[in-house]
């Protein structure tokens, strides 16, 4: 190393590692963000696809017993006319009955269809009722159909486009992530990315808040919190592993 290349080197202060570090941090919590948001929403749009398959069997399966329904009314409507028919015939006969017997055999069918008669209307009253719920069913389920169809379009539209506009974003901010990362030295960088690898938010650099880490909320004691708020070293917290900054330090404004 040249005497030049040397001074360079200390030139480097821990103030500007750690504000190099922050800066690193943002962009990258900024790609995070995009991984958010793309990640909920093509879970959204496959909630409302399989909806909207559940809709159409539903309504399939309304429309077919409504069908069923319709077709048990007239087979009960077609009974009832056998029936009136064959009173009509039994009653012809009556007029022109030989003894009594014939009498009452003939009184006993007619009696018999006049009640296979009530049964189908009874019937036909059941059956009604049904294809009338069934079709306010249909009616309902095309309805909900509707409304959630708009929405899978709403969210496929949502989606597609923050895609689109998230694609050319993620390009640039890796673009700059990977400047950035040039100007820390291997270890530190290596180091940063074990943290962020460790924690859950991603987030390997947090600024102090009220004296607390703003990472995991523990309690910085205060000799530590003045170590950090001078800046002359990279400080962890004991509880998190996070690195800590004063937020006047990185230019972040507290919240
Ligand atoms: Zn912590």
């Amino acid at each position: 190393m040249t005497k030049k290349q040397e001074e360079k080197e200390k030139e480097v202060t821990v103030e500007e590692k750690l504000r190099t570090l922050y800066s690193l941090q943002e962009k990258l919590s900024e790609i995070d963000k995009i991984k958010i948001l793309r990640g909920e929403l093509p879970l959204e749009v496959a909630d409302l696809e399989d909806e909207i398959v559940g809709l159409n069997t539903r309504i399939g399966k309304f429309e077919a017993d409504f069908k069923n329904a319709e077709a048990s009314i007239s087979q009960q409507k077609q009974k009832i006319q056998e029936s009136e028919m064959k009173i009509s015939k039994y009653k012809e006969q009556l007029d022109n009955v030989r003894n009594n017997r014939e009498f009452d055999h003939l009184s006993k069918e007619v009696e018999f269809e006049s009640l296979e008669i009530e049964l189908a209307e009874k019937k036909i009253r059941e059956f009604t009722q049904d294809s009338k719920n069934l079709s306010e069913q249909v009616e309902k389920s095309k309805e909900l159909l509707t409304e959630r169809s708009a929405d899978l379009k709403q969210k496929k539209d949502e989606l597609d486009e923050i895609v689109t506009e998230t694609k050319q974003q993620e390009e640039q901010i890796r673009e700059e992530v990977k400047n950035v990362e040039t100007e820390i030295e291997p270890r530190l960088l290596q180091a940063f990315r074990r943290i962020r690898k460790s924690t859950r938010n991603g987030l390997a650099i947090v600024c102090i808040e009220r004296g607390a880490c703003g990472g995991c909320f523990n309690k910085i004691p205060p000799q530590k919190q003045m170590d950090i708020k001078m800046g002359k070293k990279i400080i962890v917290c004991e509880y998190c592993g996070r690195i800590m900054v004063d937020p006047e330090l990185v230019g972040a404004t507290e919240e």
